[in-house]
């Protein structure tokens, strides 16, 4: 089973969009099914409406999904485990307050090292964990072995205990973070591969370490694809940052069609029926995998310049942006995608 899971705290981008289709493709590979998690733990990031935006998007790009599941239903699953790990004495009760966690933050930051926690509440004993009328969050505690992974894409990794750390799996509200509940979720939904942007990558150690001391050995395998960068800012994208990236103006302008066969087509060999993994793995080495996040990249400055007014001076001559949307119009997605494929070639100003 596959999974795409996005968080309902912004606009869906072309990143997000990105990891969505080869999901999709992957599961369609794999003859496996794609389900859709939305993150929504973290009420004060969340807006209202976003998921079912995420939602139509995914259906006008056609990916098709088994179901979708919305993480905080599964809050009673998060707390039992948590409290199992907590009864193992894997996990244990921390009442260091935010003030004095920010404190030591502080002093990492002048001292030039990764902060880390210190520890303190580890080895309190249960008498004292009963006594002390105080909120608590949950921590596990950090591995006492190195955690490795191998991303299907970008090799080996290794993390030490110390990296790992003994970091917060729910909160003083008692509502899981995002590592935890992801972890347990991929565990409960039986997921057999994760592939998401590469900003996660360490955030993978950590999500082995849970699923390690809850006991699960399943393997499951990692992709982190590379990062679209915003080629305006160069900063990755953004869901709060100028609408050139998210994805519902895109599809205004372009329609969804265009985009979908604008991200299949280029990777090389694809055409539909004719997928293999090997394709697709061959397809995000070295350099393609720069040329694709290069090509996205720059059709995203493409579309910005054009907003902006300021296209035309760049494109050839015969070779407006109105050809591009007539093309689309009359559903010559071929022809538009080599119409943009040929314009952002001859576009030398990135
Ligand atoms: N909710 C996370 C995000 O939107 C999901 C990351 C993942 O796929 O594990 O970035």
């Amino acid at each position: 089973m596959l999974r795409f899971a996005p968080s309902p705290t912004g606009d869906m981008h072309i990143g997000n969009l990105r990891v969505a289709i080869f999901n999709y493709i992957v599961s369609k590979q794999l003859n496996e099914g794609l389900i859709i998690r939305i993150e929504d733990t973290d009420k004060e990031r969340n807006i209202e409406g976003k998921d079912k935006e995420i939602l139509e998007i995914l259906n006008l790009f056609s990916i098709e999904y088994k179901s979708v599941f919305y993480q905080s239903e599964n809050l009673k699953y998060h707390q039992k485990m948590a409290l199992q790990l907590m009864t193992q004495k894997k996990a244990f009760a921390c009442f260091c307050s935010d003030s004095k966690l920010e404190e030591l933050k502080e002093e990492s930051i002048k001292k030039g090292i990764a902060f880390r926690y210190d520890g303190f509440c580890e080895n309190l004993s249960d008498e004292t964990v009963l006594n002390t009328n105080a909120p608590f969050t949950v921590r596990l505690k950090k591995p006492d072995h190195n955690i490795k992974f191998t991303d299907l894409l970008k090799g080996d990794f290794e993390y030490a205990p110390f990296d790992v750390d003994s970091f917060i799996i729910l909160r003083q509200d008692k509502t899981p973070t995002y590592n935890y509940a992801c972890s347990v979720d991929d565990m409960l939904m039986d997921i057999s591969m994760v592939i998401r942007g590469e900003d996660h990558v360490s955030n993978t150690p950590k999500q082995i370490h849970i699923r390690e001391s809850l006991g699960y050995t399943k393997e499951i395998k990692y992709v982190h694809l590379p990062i679209i960068l915003n080629a305006i800012t160069g900063k990755k994208m953004s869901k709060t940052i100028g609408n050139v990236v998210v994805v519902d103006d895109i599809v205004k302008r372009y329609g969804a069609d265009a985009f979908r066969y604008y991200f299949l087509r280029h990777i090389p060999s694809h055409d539909d029926g004719d997928f293999t993994w090997d394709r697709f793995d061959a397809a995000y080495h070295g350099e393609l995998a720069n040329e694709l996040g290069n090509a996205v990249q720059r059709i995203a400055s493409m579309i910005n310049r054009y907003q902006q007014g300021v296209i035309g001076a760049y494109s050839k001559p015969g070779h407006d942006i109105a050809a591009y949307t007539e093309a689309v119009d009359n559903q010559q997605f071929d022809r538009a995608l080599e119409w943009v494929w040929e314009l952002v070639k001859s576009v030398n100003v990135f």
